[in-house]
């Protein structure tokens, strides 16, 4: 689809739209939003609206605060939800790209950079690079302030059925409400753990997946409030139950289709998917930082929760970091595990893209598959299969990212840059931090 300026004109007048929201998303992948009210319309499409940099974490400094936000008419979209004001009317958005005060690209923008590493692709003769995400988060319960409580909504379990899913209504809710805004919903279902839920949609190009991304979690968290719900995409927010996956099913196509599928070759897959996997593995230690990106995250990286531990691939086990699910010709795709939902999408694509061009560019030879359970395997036979854990903290990530070029340059200096820093100072601070598990642990004993 191609919006143009009229089409959105169109819109405004028929849905009485009242309210413009530009949207972008910072460094720790948060979206932020300007609302402005419709009358500002022209100035909005023409990229004249400005905004101060220098409040959005890991941007720019106070002395060069000024930006632009240039709409990307194709995000165009309208909440079905009406405003609060007597005179009703609907809100609708529009995803920006940020744009320094003399038109240039800002470096900074998490969105401008994934097209950059986009362009790589193509050089390489790939027409899309394709995500299909499988988000899960948990539903809290809201106290009569309306503050967040500790109280899951349900019991339920996987694929559980009402009464046990309390949330069915809410889920079903948030699959009408993402409809309407033009996503295809395929599955919607609990998860594992009370309180926890799916929801997957057909995958899209890149870029297009990100902003969807973005807009699930917005639609997600707001219907979720209007039951009551605190909707939370936090990694692992409860001790002894399943932890938040993002997994990340990913393909390259070309003008010939699938890249990554290939009929005549071991499992089906082509030379080109063997290497873009052997890649992701190669860099998996430094892009973890980008896809894991919270002291949190790496609660969820244990075994014995459906959470990837260690860097391995396979064709069907779950235990790995990186599975081929079954389905071949255009479904073809590797399905990363480890990735969690407080990433920053535009970011977690970057880099994974770039580590797979990069085991594509190089020829990297992929490592046999994994097919035991690698949860129990003691540590002497993980030597002698070559496997490798993920980082097991924060600190261990944002050290492999230092250290890997190549990721480095899937961020761009300004966003590596930034990105070490605002995590350099999240580990220092959790650090020293005294836990509820230390107190049990010594205060009696010591
Ligand atoms: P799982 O096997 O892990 O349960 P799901 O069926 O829940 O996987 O999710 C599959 C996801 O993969 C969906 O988002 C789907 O649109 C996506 N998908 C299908 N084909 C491709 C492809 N060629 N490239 C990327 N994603 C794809
Ligand atoms: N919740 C699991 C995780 O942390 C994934 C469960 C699944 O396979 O869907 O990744
Ligand atoms: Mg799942
Ligand atoms: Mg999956």
């Amino acid at each position: 689809t191609t919006i143009t300026r009229e089409y959105i004109k169109e819109q405004v007048k028929e849905k009485n739209v009242r309210f413009l929201r530009l949207m972008f998303t910072d460094i720790l992948g948060i979206i932020k939003n300007v609302e402005v009210p419709i009358t500002q319309l022209d100035k909005v499409l023409d990229g004249e609206m400005m905004f101060d940099g220098s409040s959005i974490e890991g941007f720019v400094r106070i002395q060069e605060s000024d930006m632009y936000l240039k709409p990307d008419f194709n995000t165009w979209l309208v909440f079905s939800w009406e405003t609060d004001s007597s005179k009703k009317g609907k809100v609708a958005r529009l995803i920006c790209d940020i744009v320094n005060p003399d038109g240039t690209p800002f470096t900074g923008d998490p969105r401008t950079n994934l097209k950059r590493v986009l362009k790589e692709a193509e050089e390489l003769g790939f027409t899309d690079f394709n995500l299909g995400p499988e988000p899960e988060f948990f539903l809290f319960k809201l106290n009569e302030n309306d503050e967040i409580t500790e109280n899951l909504n349900d019991n339920g379990g996987y694929f559980d059925l009402a009464p046990n899913d309390l949330a069915e209504n809410c889920r079903r809710d948030i699959v009408l409400e993402l409809e309407d805004l033009g996503f295809e919903i395929e599955a919607s279902h609990h998860e594992v753990a009370p309180g926890q839920h799916e929801i997957d949609w057909k995958y899209a190009n890149a870029v297009e997946a990100c902003d969807n991304i973005q807009t699930f979690k917005l639609i997600v968290k707001t219907v979720a409030r209007k039951y009551g719900l605190h909707a939370t995409f936090m990694a692992k927010p409860i001790f002894g139950i399943n932890g938040s996956g993002m997994h990340c099913n990913m393909s390259l196509f070309n003008e010939n289709g699938n890249a990554f599928f290939d009929e005549n070759r071991p499992l089906q897959l082509s030379e080109t998917a063997y290497k873009f996997l052997a890649g992701l593995m190669d860099h998996a230690p430094a892009f973890t930082a980008i896809t894991n990106p919270t002291v949190n995250s790496y609660k969820r990286l244990v075994p014995g929760y459906e959470a990837p531990v260690y860097i391995a691939w396979s064709g069907r086990n779950r235990t790995p970091m990186i599975r081929v699910p079954e389905s071949r010709g255009m479904s073809t795709r590797l399905e990363v595990r480890s990735v969690d939902p407080m990433t920053n999408p535009y970011l977690a694509l970057a880099v994974m893209l770039k580590a797979g061009l990069d085991g594509i560019k190089r020829d990297l030879k992929a490592t046999e598959p994994t097919t035991d359970n690698i949860y129990e395997m003691d540590a002497a036979e993980l030597e002698s299969l070559g496997i490798k854990s993920l980082p097991g903290n924060l600190l261990e990530a944002v050290e492999s990212l230092k250290k890997d070029d190549t990721i480095i340059e899937a961020l761009g200096e300004h966003i590596f840059k930034n990105f070490v820093a605002t995590k350099t100072l999240e580990w220092d601070q959790y650090k020293a931090t005294v836990s509820q598990w230390e107190k049990e642990q010594y205060l009696h004993l010591y």
